[in-house]
């Protein structure tokens, strides 16, 4: 049937299985892709989760929305098609938070995910359903994109390892833009080495995304320049002080402490830092996200996208019906916000002061860079939370964004990485880096993934 050898019927009834648990999937079908992926390359004999929000042609691109339900995508993403090209094998599309907006997977106009260490939990979000996909032990490897956090956070809710790749390292062409300065495709495996490999076939630079960069030449200088390293050729990590204080749940805090000390046995003592823009980031970025977002989901009107409603009677009324039926509380609610602070007489009070921020939090990073090489710093200020909890209240999770949006502000690529297990739930911390140094994220994250693997999920 055109299928490659490990993907017969038995795959597919494991798999079936696995989803049914944990809800991981909206379309799980790799039968469709498979036509579509080179016979043997590097990554000859993987599968992969795409989130419904990266085309792949064939399958649906609904990106967790009722407005673009049953869409089929006539065209594949770049990164995607890079992917197939080296022998990788879609195995279908992830849930996701609508258009990416949320930290739980529970705006999801679809279904919902669950953690598979605790399906008590959510698996985090908005690249939820790729973390669970992986966990759960269906997929080898999961692409999310990550705008404010999503590859980061779900792999840390998850136990993965969750690599949010440089601004302009990877072709955005085919993921449906949320917020376009800050946004890009990265990845979530249970290895440094799988995720690594899979960077390493996405990245660079495409024609049809101009945002993004020759991988060579954009990598020179910051490899070129090797960091701080110093007397001892170790990588020099800063943990910034604004991390380590307050508002970490105990678990995270804990956690925090652990990896400190794991790095120091490292021969990478981490030395306190200085970042004082932190506590401007969560402001920035919510006015600067959804003032994108206003803008780039403008076309979902049921006129040139989306579906459309009927019973209207002039082209507003069908925008105003079509926009009102098809979008999830959140989704309105911040097309709302980002309309506002773009509204005429009030940009320098809101967008343009956010820019001038964002610009700042950049200069911020670029200073503790001069005298480190990675910054440690928590995902996510508590551990993987239950529906309904005062965690998963909205505001709650916005809140929650700074540690992971602050490297989206400034365009900085970042790995999560598993570092605890407590209570069963799985926490992960990140390592930050300059731009286009991943090569240091996969470095250090190495010598970690020795002393703490990712863990195992209870099998389902
Ligand atoms: N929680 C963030 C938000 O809701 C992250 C979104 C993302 O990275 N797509 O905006």
């Amino acid at each position: 049937d055109g299928m490659p050898g490990n993907l017969d019927a038995s795959w597919n009834e494991r798999a079936s299985a696995r989803d049914a648990a944990v809800g991981a999937f909206l379309q799980l079908d790799p039968s469709i892709g498979a036509a579509d992926s080179a016979p043997s390359g590097p990554l000859a004999g993987t599968t992969f989760g795409v989130k419904d929000n990266i085309a792949v042609r064939g399958y649906q691109l609904t990106c967790g929305s009722r407005l673009l339900e049953g869409v089929v995508s006539p065209y594949t993403a770049t990164a995607v098609e890079r992917l197939q090209h080296a022998g990788a094998v879609v195995a279908g599309k992830t849930n996701l938070d609508e258009f990416g907006m949320g930290s739980s997977t529970e705006n999801s106009a679809f279904r919902r995910t669950l953690n598979p260490f605790d399906r008590g939990r959510v698996p985090g979000g908005s690249s939820g359903g790729s973390a669970a996909a992986v966990a759960a032990g269906i997929v080898d490897f999961a692409l999310g994109s990550d705008t404010g956090g999503s590859v980061r956070q779900p792999a840390s809710f998850c136990g993965l390892f969750g690599l949010k790749p440089t601004y302009g390292a990877v072709s955005r062409y085919g993921l449906v833009a949320y917020a376009s300065s800050l946004e890009v495709i990265g990845v979530l495996a249970r290895s440094v080495d799988l995720t690594e490999r899979v960077f390493a076939t996405m990245r660079g630079e495409d024609p049809l995304d101009h945002s993004s960069l020759p991988w060579e030449s954009a990598a020179r200088p910051a490899a070129a320049k090797g960091g701080t390293r110093g007397k001892t050729g170790r990588l020099r990590v800063g943990l910034p002080r604004q991390c380590a204080g307050d508002g970490l749940a105990p678990e995270v805090r804990r956690t925090l402490e652990a990896t400190r000390e794991r790095l120091a046995g490292l021969g990478r003592p981490v030395t306190e830092v200085d970042l004082p823009t932190l506590e401007h980031v969560v402001a920035a970025y919510y006015v600067i996200a959804t003032a994108e977002a206003s803008a780039n989901l403008a076309r979902f009107d049921g006129i040139r996208y989306g579906r459309r409603a009927g019973g209207a009677v002039n082209p507003e009324e069908l925008v105003l019906a079509s926009r009102s039926a098809g979008f999830g509380d959140e989704v309105k609610l911040r097309i709302l916000l980002g309309t506002y602070v773009l509204r005429s007489g009030f940009q320098d009070q809101y967008y343009l002061r956010a820019q001038k921020v964002r610009t700042a939090i950049r200069a911020d990073f670029a200073r503790v860079f001069e005298s480190v090489d990675l910054l440690l710093m928590p995902v996510y200020p508590v551990p993987p939370f239950a529906p309904g909890s005062a965690e998963a209240d909205p505001f709650a999770q916005k809140l929650a964004d700074v540690y992971t949006c602050s490297a989206n502000l400034a365009g900085l690529p970042a790995l999560a990485f598993p570092a605890a297990v407590e209570a069963g739930l799985p926490i992960g911390m990140q390592l930050i880096a300059p731009p286009f140094a991943e090569d240091r994220l996969f470095e250090a994250c190495r010598g970690l993934e020795k002393i703490f693997p990712s863990p195992e999920a209870p099998v389902t």
